[in-house]
């Protein structure tokens, strides 16, 4: 991975992390971000080159990351790739259907890896929650909500936030939504800035997302329940409960046992990173690739739609 030459456009919040990520494990030609200011300053604590423009940094790269806003990945992506250049996209993957349709279609043409930045899937909790294999849940309720930041806020809270739960509903159900329920309201932002939704999905699994960009207290909680057992993950502890029943005692609850599952700390930033380098240098598959970003997209828009419903009741 050292040979690899990569760079990153946008260097904002996230894409200060990425850039640092890639200084480690490849050779990070230099970054890109349209706050020269800003592009300055990270290059400045990475020790490399700033690019004057993105046509610039694409002649010099074999593989990129794009962290700029949302409503900006598609332009970006799509010039990116047809200059050769792999991409990893931040999520949410586009705006769009048709611009997700556009990149994967590029990608395909091109034979370039394109992977999109669903990060919580290589969370150690939902690692260990796939490969245990309880099967599909009856039930699953997540909150994810966080303290109001002047970021993101070209998209909402859906796209924002809780596109993460639904990526993670998906990935652990395997299915399909089939019926979509949802509220939002618009607090500080034109957009929605939180929202819940109650989702049907077609193996009969049904979840319920709560997301809010406008709390006090972060919460960032999944809860899986099963027949027999019931998983709780808190992302912000990195705590993950399994309980058991019939198999054991919790103080109090006779006949449930309490799974204190030990989870490895990782650096979520770097394993996505390397697995999209990985992928480019193996020609291997990535472990969100675009349709898996476009499916993730497409539930999200469901649920937008549901939320400009109610609306304009
Ligand atoms: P940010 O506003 O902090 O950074 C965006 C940067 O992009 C800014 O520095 C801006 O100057 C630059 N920029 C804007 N337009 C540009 C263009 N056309 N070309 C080059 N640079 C451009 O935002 P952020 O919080 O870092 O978010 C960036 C992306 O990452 C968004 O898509 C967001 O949804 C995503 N994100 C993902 C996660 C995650 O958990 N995976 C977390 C936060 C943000």
């Amino acid at each position: 991975m050292k040979n690899l030459k990569t760079a990153v456009i946008g260097v904002g919040h996230l894409g200060r992390f990425h850039a640092q990520k890639y200084a480690n494990v490849s050779d990070l030609q230099g970054i890109y971000d349209a706050n020269p200011d800003r592009a300055a300053e990270v290059a400045r604590e990475l020790g490399c080159r700033t690019f004057a423009s993105i046509p610039e940094l694409l002649a010099s790269v074999e593989a990129i990351s794009i962290a700029t806003p949302t409503s900006t990945h598609h332009e970006v992506a799509e010039e990116a790739l047809r200059a050769g250049v792999h991409c990893l996209v931040e999520k949410p993957f586009t705006l769009d259907i048709p611009e997700a349709d556009a990149l994967i279609a590029l990608a395909q043409e091109r034979q370039l890896v394109l992977a999109v930045g669903h990060i919580k899937r290589v969370h150690p909790a939902i690692r260990y929650l796939r490969q245990v294999g309880y099967g599909a849940p009856r039930y699953l309720e997540a909150e994810r909500l966080a303290p109001f930041k002047a970021r993101s806020l070209d998209i909402d809270v859906i796209m924002d936030l809780m596109i993460h739960d639904l990526d993670l509903t998906l990935l652990l159900t395997e299915a399909e939504p089939v019926d979509v329920r949802a509220v939002g309201v618009a607090a500080v932002t034109d957009k929605a800035d939180m929202a819940n939704a109650w989702i049907t999905l077609s193996n009969g699994t049904v979840a319920n997302l709560a997301a809010s960009r406008v709390v006090r207290e972060p919460a960032r909680r999944l809860r899986i329940f099963w027949q027999d057992r019931y998983a709780s993950v808190d992302f912000i502890q990195n705590t993950l409960h399994i309980y058991h029943r019939g198999e054991g005692a919790v103080p109090g609850i006779p006949g449930v046992r309490d799974e204190a599952v030990n989870l490895a700390k990782t650096d979520a930033l770097a394993a996505e990173i390397e697995d999209f380098l990985g992928a480019v240098l193996r020609q291997s598959p990535v472990f969100c690739d675009g349709m898996a970003g476009r499916r993730v997209l497409a539930a999200a828009l469901q649920v937008r739609k549901a939320v400009d419903g109610f609306l304009s009741r």
